[in-house]
């Protein structure tokens, strides 16, 4: 390695590294989202141990607010450690055994995050098709079905990656049950945003992720099962790949036992503990009637400008506006401009849609007419200064 002694030197001095002084943005990009003061201010607050006594009261106060927000009784809700992909994994990597065969979409980023983590499990994977902007057709899914008999469905409800809410989920989940298989439903962008009803619905499992229309910082995500998705989790003939999503596992810790499987993110848990009580008190139809009224003044907005929605009306989602960027406009510039003159944070296209749309979140706490207002007013800013 020749002489590296200066190198080697400069690695024993302290660092000199400042204050934290991140810059004040706004936050409309696809998450995370603005979060509430109220959650911050729980997240100062000091820990406990992840067994006091206290601390197992503030776990079945958070199963209860889970309960009441994905609108299910199921005993099996928790908020796994870690992003929404780390409750992703849980539900995949726990309802997919090896051998199982598992149904994904492929009309957008987070169908393909399905196809992985469905493959890693050791199962079968099978594709309903759709584009990358459009929902899954009914007859499509019941095709596939009888075409492969998958033993797991998963689809994304709210798809962020093309501003899609995927509708009439009643006839997907009666497709699935009719075929004996169980349905895992993403529901990262629309829990807490846009009408979700996992019980009345048929969903056997759903997982999401705090960051998104809850407001509320990453780490831990929340997950429900229905009994019959449990009991084939503790079925299973082979454990799960995955020691520390292992359900059956975590059963001792947030089940009846309350004994250490690992310690629990503290401070995540009181955040979105708060995230969760704020749904309550807003009440829940009212939290998704005011996320389609907010981004809808939204999308009159930029349609006002002369701007196009990429998902037809009948499928927009108003958690996660898709905007089509007009000829001649450099997509990468205005999110530049808008980061640079406003502070505020708004996002490219993924895959298919990379280069065609912005994709502006109007999530939680972040859904409020003043941010509206300031997205149109950047925006209209940002295109005139390229001519448009
Ligand atoms: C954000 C997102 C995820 C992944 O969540 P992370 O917190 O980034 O791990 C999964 N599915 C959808 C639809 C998402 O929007």
């Amino acid at each position: 390695m020749g002489d590296s002694s200066a190198l080697t030197e400069s690695k024993h001095d302290a660092p000199d590294v400042g204050e934290l002084t991140p810059p004040d943005r706004t936050l409309m990009g696809p998450g995370p989202s603005d979060v509430h003061p109220r959650v911050l201010k729980a997240m100062s607050t000091p820990l406990v141990g992840h067994l006091d006594p206290s601390f197992v009261e503030i776990m079945d106060e958070v199963q209860e607010l889970l309960r009441y927000t994905f609108r299910t009784d199921n005993r099996w809700t928790i908020p796994v450690s870690g992003t929404g992909s780390a409750s992703m994994e849980a539900a995949i990597g726990n309802l997919v055994e090896p051998g199982d065969t598992m149904l994904v979409p492929t009309n957008g980023y987070f169908g393909g995050r399905m196809k992985s983590m469905a493959e890693r499990a050791g199962g079968d994977v099978v594709e309903v098709d759709a584009p990358w902007g459009e929902p899954l057709d009914p007859v499509d899914v019941e095709r596939a079905f009888d075409e492969h008999q998958p033993d797991v469905f998963g689809f994304v409800h709210a798809e962020t990656s093309t501003g899609v809410l995927q509708p009439n989920v009643p006839e997907l989940t009666d497709i699935a049950h009719d075929h004996d298989a169980f349905v895992i439903a993403d529901t990262v962008t629309s829990l807490g945003g846009v009408e979700l009803r996992v019980d009345e619905w048929g969903i056997d499992a759903a997982y999401s992720g705090p960051q998104k229309c809850l407001s509320c910082p990453p780490g831990a995500s929340p997950l429900t099962l229905s009994d019959r998705a449990m009991d084939k989790v503790l079925d299973r003939d082979e454990q799960p790949r995955s020691w520390y999503l292992d359900l059956s596992l975590l059963e001792g810790y947030w089940g009846d036992d309350r004994s250490y499987h690992h310690t629990a993110p503290i401070t995540n848990v009181y955040a979105i503990r708060e995230a969760l009580r704020l749904v309550a008190e807003e009440g829940i139809e009212q939290r998704w009637a005011r996320h389609r009224e907010v981004a809808g003044d939204l999308k009159a907005g930029l349609q006002e400008m002369g701007l196009e929605m990429n998902a037809p009306d009948e499928y927009w989602l108003p958690s996660l506006n898709a905007v089509r960027v007009p000829d001649g406009i450099d997509d990468g510039a205005v999110i530049d401009y808008l980061l640079e003159e406003y502070d505020l944070e708004i996002a490219s296209g993924l895959g298919d849609l990379e280069g065609d749309i912005w994709r502006i979140g109007c999530m939680g706490y972040s859904a409020r007419p003043k941010n509206v207002e300031y997205v149109l007013a950047a925006l209209e800013d940002a295109l005139s200064e390229q001519g448009f």
